[in-house]
């Protein structure tokens, strides 16, 4: 058998970088940075008051209270037309442009407003104090987004503020299928005997969909070598990558390795790991397939180790492989020493504060439930075997969403 470790590596070398193209920022969620996003501007473009209130020379309110001349109002969205000097003030609100002169702004409640046209300040501030200075957030030249990075609301937000549109990798186009002809639509209401609905396409399009990829659906392909050839060769036409599940074991109608011959090569890998130890890698026509095992769990774990990290590495991301953080085991599990063991558990978090990772139910293959109910995967090295309540195990986060209870 061949360490995960070991076959992802070869997985990552095989995939081809896709070529980088500029998109709008409406279009760029999810989308991983080719370069570095450099400013071209300073943000803020000009300094600019943090608060309602009034623009002074710092030195004038060291004592308070003290009474200055109001020269203008400088509302955002505006410019002042008047220096701040000494013994007098701008009524500024916050996002207006500071006026020359001024380097400090003192906060209305901090002030009272006279009859005459002056306001008296009643509290003095140094200098700086809710001035936002120009530049004090991005300056000329500055990476905002680095190289490789997957972009999220945050850094789009920044981003737009310094008027960058990034360049990203092209989005791949993976086309998908299901194998076997015991698997029927999942629509199906009524169930011929020896039938089961395909789950795998289900799962397949939304975890793609997830991470913002195009899938081409092909639909069921029956066991049937002409059949499969010919899905193959269409998906090879039309996409970056080639998803398959089922039809990758010893069994008599697994016939995913009888396809390939002239259209490309496949190789047949039984990788160290629990569930989805038949796995087959090759490529069809120079576009990569990836030939998942059939049970819906297997495919599952297949995807997040394998096919997730190909895809992210071809788009060019830093970071190919889900956060694992450590917790405890909070029951005994029993798994293959031989196998780096992907166990699906849910969590709880102890007195302590560390998180206790619980089985989500069966632990079967073909156990969607509690896949379903799962939260992360406990991961069990090779050569490790059981563990027991209070061991010390490695989660890896698949989902970290809202419906997580932690104290705090
Ligand atoms: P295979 O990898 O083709 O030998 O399939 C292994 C097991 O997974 C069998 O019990 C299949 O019926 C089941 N299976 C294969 N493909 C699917 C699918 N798309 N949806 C649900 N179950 C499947
Ligand atoms: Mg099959």
């Amino acid at each position: 058998m061949k360490p995960l470790a070991d076959a992802r590596r070869e997985v990552l070398a095989a995939m081809k970088r896709l070529d980088p193209e500029v998109v709008d920022l409406v279009d760029g969620l999810g989308r991983i940075t080719a370069e570095p996003c450099v400013s071209a501007v300073e943000v803020p473009p000009f300094a600019i008051s943090a608060m309602d209130g009034f623009a002074v020379v710092s030195s004038d309110v060291s004592v308070t209270p003290v009474v200055l001349d109001v020269l203008e109002d400088v509302a955002a969205g505006s410019v002042p037309t008047r220096d701040v000097t000494s013994g007098t003030a701008t009524r500024i609100m916050t996002g207006a442009p500071m006026p020359a002169g001024a380097d400090a702004v003192v906060k209305v409640e901090d002030t009272s407003v006279d009859s005459d046209g002056s306001v008296t300040i009643l509290e003095g501030v140094d200098s700086g104090v809710n001035v936002r200075e120009a530049g004090g957030d991005v300056r000329t030249g500055d990476v905002v987004v680095s190289a490789g990075v997957k972009l999220t609301a945050r850094h789009l937000a920044s981003l737009a503020s310094a008027g960058i549109r990034p360049v990203v990798a092209r989005m791949p186009v993976v086309a998908i299928m299901s194998t076997g002809d015991e698997v029927v639509e999942a629509t199906t209401v009524e169930l011929a005997p020896g039938a089961i609905r395909d789950t795998n396409r289900m799962m397949l399009r939304s975890v793609l969909g997830e991470m913002g990829i195009p899938t081409i659906d092909f639909g069921i392909i029956g066991d049937d070598i002409a059949e499969l050839s010919s899905a193959y060769e269409s998906a090879a036409d039309q996409a970056d990558v080639i998803v398959s599940t089922g039809g990758v074991s010893m069994g008599d109608y697994d016939f995913v390795k009888h396809v390939l011959g002239d259209m490309g090569s496949v190789e047949f890998w039984k990788v160290a790991m629990q569930p989805a130890k038949p796995f087959a890698f090759g490529a069809v026509n120079g576009v990569a397939l990836f030939g998942l095992p059939g049970n819906p769990v297997s495919t599952f774990v297949a995807f997040e180790q394998f096919v997730r990290p190909a895809l992210l590495h071809m788009m060019g991301a830093e970071r190919l492989l889900r956060p694992r953080i450590p917790a405890v085991m909070g029951e005994d599990v029993s798994t293959s020493p031989e196998k780096e063991v992907f166990v699906r558990v849910m969590l709880a978090v102890d007195t302590g504060g560390s998180f206790v990772a619980i089985r989500s139910g069966g632990q079967q293959s073909n156990v969607l439930s509690a896949l379903a109910d799962a939260e992360a995967f406990a991961v069990v090295p090779v050569g490790t075997g059981s563990l027991s309540a209070g061991d010390s195990v490695t989660l890896e986060m698949f989902t970290w969403d809202e419906d997580r209870m932690v104290d705090v």
